[in-house]
């Protein structure tokens, strides 16, 4: 079996942060992704290399054994119903809360409120939790605009400065969840390549510590 470790890791803010702690552990792409248009990334590694893709696409690629290990966000893993991955590790990083948020103005309860939202799954089991039924807009981007043009009464969306809330009338109403980044890997090659991930895992959680 080939000893290839490949690692996918969601696009934008989270590859950002995350390859300076690969650096840590000495691996290094030998491409940009913004300059380059390479979808698997080469390392100083020779048996490791990097996919940069989107950040739902993530888990499939783990779970399914393309990618040995990922790098996602803990809104992705908890949108995502799938249990072929191991979660052994928070990174710490792309920090941000999901929350439920509404109109500043609106200052009313709902008895089946309307809520919009790319993240359909942890509505759902947010309200449910919760014994309140709920209606879901099911949105790809861009949130914010369900409330002001009355296509939902609330919204529940990712979190970081709170300006985009604020800059559109928005004010952020219970906390779901914290969220961070999280390293996964495929539960075949925590078998099969034990004594590579294992040692991969050591040296990483070393960071994360320091
Ligand atoms: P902010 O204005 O800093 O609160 O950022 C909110 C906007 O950024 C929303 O449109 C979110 O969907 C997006 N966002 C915030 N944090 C993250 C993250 N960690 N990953 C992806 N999108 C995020």
């Amino acid at each position: 079996m080939s000893d290839m470790i490949t690692i996918a890791v969601s696009k934008g803010r989270i590859y950002d942060e995350a390859i300076p702690l690969l650096a840590k552990l000495d691996i290094i792409p030998k491409d940009d992704p913004k300059k380059s248009r390479k979808l698997i990334l080469e390392t100083n590694q020779t048996n490791i290399q990097i996919l940069v893709i989107r950040a739902t696409d993530v888990p499939t690629y783990v779970e399914r054994g393309a990618a040995e290990l990922g790098i996602a966000g803990k809104d992705v893993l908890l949108e995502y119903q799938g249990n072929g991955f191991y979660e052994p590790f928070d990174l710490g990083i792309a920090k941000c809360q999901m929350m439920l948020a509404g109109l500043k103005k609106a200052n009313k309860t709902y008895t089946r409120p309307c809520i919009a939202t790319k993240y359909a799954n942890i509505t759902q089991n947010y309200f449910a939790d919760l014994g309140q039924q709920v209606e879901i807009i099911k949105l790809y981007g861009s949130m914010e605009l369900a409330p002001i043009l009355g296509l939902a009464d609330q919204i529940v969306d990712l979190v970081d400065t709170g300006e985009t809330l604020k800059a559109n009338g928005l004010v952020p109403l219970e906390l779901i969840a914290n969220i961070s980044s999280r390293l996964i890997v495929n539960k075949a090659a925590m078998k099969m390549k034990n004594s590579i991930i294992k040692s991969f895992m050591q040296r990483l959680s070393k960071v994360i510590e320091n």
